[in-house]
């Protein structure tokens, strides 16, 4: 999730049924054909919902599986790729929110593939959004079970592809970059997946959202500053001018435009700026308490 103006609308949506009920929530599900990014790294999402799909020799991965109804969105471009469902092996988060995680569980389902996450994140995926430190149980999604636990700098392999998790708390409590390196032709890329790093309307001060969320929000940024990025993608589209680079790339444009070093940088400067807004802006309110009626 992202937007703080959206969270009216879903607690109102997801309440009522999983998935995505409300016109905000549609139009970033609306389709794309699939298309290769670089090398074998693929983008098999929807307009706003990212979802990746790299290819090994050995199976392939797929991070993230958008509302429950993007999960066929997701297998329908799969297989217009000319990938097999049953060769995706693993299943990846950026994290437990029912926009990214409603499609795991159906898609482990068809694909069989094991799921990995982060400790904290496992819970909420295990419990299917319900306990969610913000949203209690209104943002709920199909439960689906993790099959591994990853830490810190962690990383998973097949064949010789290797994605390393990065812990980036705050979002939730286990949001998780990923990041790999993607050879295309002669070059090798350095890729950043990273996890949304918004506040939404979290209490940063005083009686924190969740204890210490302020801190994570703090190792975050500097986590982010500190990976090395050369593809520069995210877990919602507009993270990353997704469809700008998409329309840009199917015209043929070279170099490929999804190569951005620099939109990353203003990515993560951008966001590191609007925590430390909404910080100093509690500060205030909290120093600045509403007069009591005489
Ligand atoms: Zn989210």
């Amino acid at each position: 999730m992202k937007y703080s103006s959206h969270l009216i609308l879903c607690f109102a949506a997801a309440s009522i049924a999983f998935g995505q009920a409300d016109p905000t929530s549609r139009s970033w599900n609306q389709p794309v054909p699939p298309f290769r990014i670089a090398g074998n790294l693929y983008y098999v999402g929807a307009v706003e919902i990212a979802s990746f799909l790299i290819t090994t020799p050995k199976g392939h991965f797929v991070i993230d599986g958008g509302f429950v109804e993007t999960a066929p969105q997701i297998e329908r471009n799969i297989a217009q790729l000319g990938f097999k469902l049953a060769d995706v092996k693993i299943l990846l988060s950026s994290h437990a929110h029912f926009d990214h995680a409603g499609g795991l569980a159906e898609l482990k389902l068809k694909t069989g593939a094991k799921l990995i996450a982060s400790t904290r994140d496992a819970e909420l995926l295990r419990s299917g959004g319900h306990g969610d430190f913000r949203f209690g149980d209104t943002l709920a999604f199909p439960p689906v079970e993790v099959d591994q636990v990853i830490g810190d700098g962690e990383s998973i392999a097949l064949g010789d592809q290797k994605l390393v998790a990065w812990l980036t708390p705050g979002h939730t409590k286990g949001n998780t970059t990923w990041t790999t390196k993607i050879n295309d032709g002669s070059s090798s890329y350095d890729v950043v997946f990273a996890g949304s790093p918004t506040a939404l309307d979290y209490q940063l001060i005083g009686k924190e959202s969740y204890p210490g969320i302020a801190a994570d929000f703090e190792k975050t940024f500097a986590v982010l500053k500190r990976l090395p990025c050369d593809i520069f993608l995210s877990d919602h589209g507009s993270f990353f001018s997704f469809e700008e680079k998409r329309k840009r790339l199917t015209r043929g444009e070279t170099p490929n435009p999804f190569i951005d070093p620099a939109g990353y940088k203003r990515f993560v400067i951008e966001h590191e700026k609007e925590f430390r807004q909404k910080v100093e802006a509690q500060k205030k309110a909290a120093a600045s308490p509403a007069p009591k009626p005489e």
